[in-house]
């Protein structure tokens, strides 16, 4: 059977944190599939298409594919086939939050595993939130950014 993970997040914009723990994860797995989360709710500040445009343009691998999708993480991993949920963890604040959704996710579909690999510490610091606070200051974002990404 087909090792299928799905790496879900809102990506705005990716960075080079999210980057390396996808390539760094592909050894894993037949398929990843990074799954934008479309919450109506959330403001964000780069639309669907240029967030997904930006995914596509940072991996040349065929083992990566890109989504949308919007409710549970879970539900759409059964819709996919994705018995794998990826994530990263920079510190403690990220561990305790991804270990609550693992365990949630864990609750709601036993079958799917969580599986969470730690940033590399020159990453650790990385976070789209940060980005997109220099971006609005007309800071350099740049040195956290796939290269196919010009902001
Ligand atoms: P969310 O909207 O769920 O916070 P993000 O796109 O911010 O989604 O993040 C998706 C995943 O990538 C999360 O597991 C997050 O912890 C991880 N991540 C974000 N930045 C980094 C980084 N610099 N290093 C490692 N993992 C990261």
């Amino acid at each position: 059977m087909q090792k299928v993970a799905v790496f879900p997040g809102s990506f705005d914009p990716i960075t080079l944190g999210h980057t390396s723990i996808i390539n760094r994860a592909l050894p894993l797995f037949d398929e990843i599939i990074i799954a934008i989360g479309n919450n109506s709710q959330k403001k964000y500040m780069f639309d669907l298409k240029q967030r997904k445009d930006w995914i596509i343009g940072a991996f040349k691998s065929p083992k990566i594919k890109v989504d949308i999708y919007q409710g549970l993480t879970v539900e759409y991993c059964e819709k996919v086939n994705a018995k794998f949920i990826l994530r990263g963890v920079r510190n403690a604040i990220d561990f305790e939050f991804e270990k609550n959704i693992a365990q949630m996710n864990n609750k709601l579909n036993d079958e799917i595993e969580t599986i969470i690999l730690f940033t590399e510490p020159q990453y650790a610091a990385i976070s789209s939130t940060i980005v997109r606070d220099i971006i609005r200051n007309n800071g350099d974002a740049q040195q956290f950014l796939p290269k196919n990404i010009k902001v």
